[in-house]
């Protein structure tokens, strides 16, 4: 099968591989669609990737091959690349380590994911894709879990003002998700002028330009002089999160959605006295990309303003992709259909 091959230095190379086969309880699933996470841009820009892995961890399929032990799938079934409970004992290390770090332990493992043709999956991993869901916006269940994960770990509550900082694929789904939970009014902090039309059709209240106008005074004015009641950084770069704790109302609740790869400048003495309470949210549950899953089918959460017809680019596309996505971004999500 073809396969996006990471070589390492910022490169793929598209490359024949053997196809998978799947041992007594996998399945083989064709990849309808493989989004491009933060996480994967994160890896090769970091140089976490193994050379020679196979990312994609964002995919819909169909599967085409089942082990002779399988009995929940057959052949034909279209999945959701995730969010099945794993057996006992099966949890991902960073659901259950107690000292888990993800910088030094989150790439172990090194298996073979979607950014290729065919990808194997254990019997209980996937879901099956809803009817009324659209492949590709399927695809992107995973990212919008962690938008879900992260609104559900929040106090976010009924009526509540929201402040979402960086309106990239996770900032607009953690838009649409605060709007789902109840949030009144959602304000957005996003330079780049296709991604703030995309927050503005998803029913942010306003957009600012962080590069134009002053953040904090903005949200503050717009909240009666107090500051939103929960901001979600979705940026994690170098002035966001100080900017959250400066922008937030007292006693507010800032949640860390972006990981940040690089120490951030913080002066807590700016917001220390408004007895800030800080989160940070990580990945999601099973149970949440069922809760994604049934947003998306009732319509509360649309995948449509995040894609457009450049959204979706074929294997030999990956390497420019990433390239385009390591730098500060203007793209909205990013697609390969391989
Ligand atoms: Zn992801």
């Amino acid at each position: 099968m073809r396969a996006a091959v990471y070589k390492g230095k910022h490169r793929f190379e598209i490359a024949d591989i053997p196809t998978p086969l799947p041992g007594p309880s996998q399945l083989l699933v064709k990849v309808h669609s493989c989004g491009i996470c933060g996480t994967d841009v994160h890896a090769v820009m970091y140089e976490i990737a193994p050379p020679g892995s196979v990312l994609g961890h964002e995919f819909s399929g169909t599967v085409v091959k089942t082990g002779p032990m399988v009995n929940r799938w057959k052949v034909g079934d279209k999945v959701v690349g995730g969010g099945g409970e794993p057996p006992a004992g099966g949890e991902p290390a960073a659901r259950v380590h107690p000292r888990y770090n993800y910088r030094t332990m989150g790439f172990q493992g090194g298996r073979t994911r979607a950014y290729a043709e065919y990808v194997l999956m254990e019997e209980w991993e996937p879901l099956a894709l809803p009817e009324g869901v659209p492949e590709e916006a399927a695809s992107l269940t995973e990212p919008c879990a962690v938008a879900v994960h992260a609104v559900r770990n929040s106090g976010l509550k009924l009526g509540d003002t929201v402040g979402i900082l960086g309106a990239g694929p996770i900032g607009m789904l953690c838009l649409q998700a605060a709007r789902a939970a109840g949030a009144a009014k959602v304000f957005v902090s996003e330079p780049a002028p296709a991604r703030s039309r995309a927050a503005l059709s998803l029913g942010a209240d306003a957009v600012f330009d962080p590069t134009k106008e002053d953040i904090t005074g903005r949200m503050v004015d717009l909240t009666d002089g107090k500051g939103p009641d929960v901001i979600f950084d979705c940026a994690g770069i170098r002035t966001t999160l100080d900017q959250a704790m400066n922008t937030v109302r007292r006693a507010g609740q800032v949640v860390l959605v972006a990981v940040p790869w690089e120490p951030l400048p913080l002066l807590p003495a700016d917001w220390m006295a408004r007895e800030i309470r800080f989160h940070s949210s990580w990945g999601s549950s099973p149970g949440e990309w069922k809760i994604s899953l049934e947003l998306m089918r009732t319509g509360r959460i649309s995948m449509k303003p995040l894609l457009s017809e450049s959204s979706f680019i074929p294997l030999e596309g990956i390497e420019k992709a990433f390239e385009a996505l390591m730098k500060p971004s203007t793209q909205l999500q990013m697609v390969v259909r391989p």
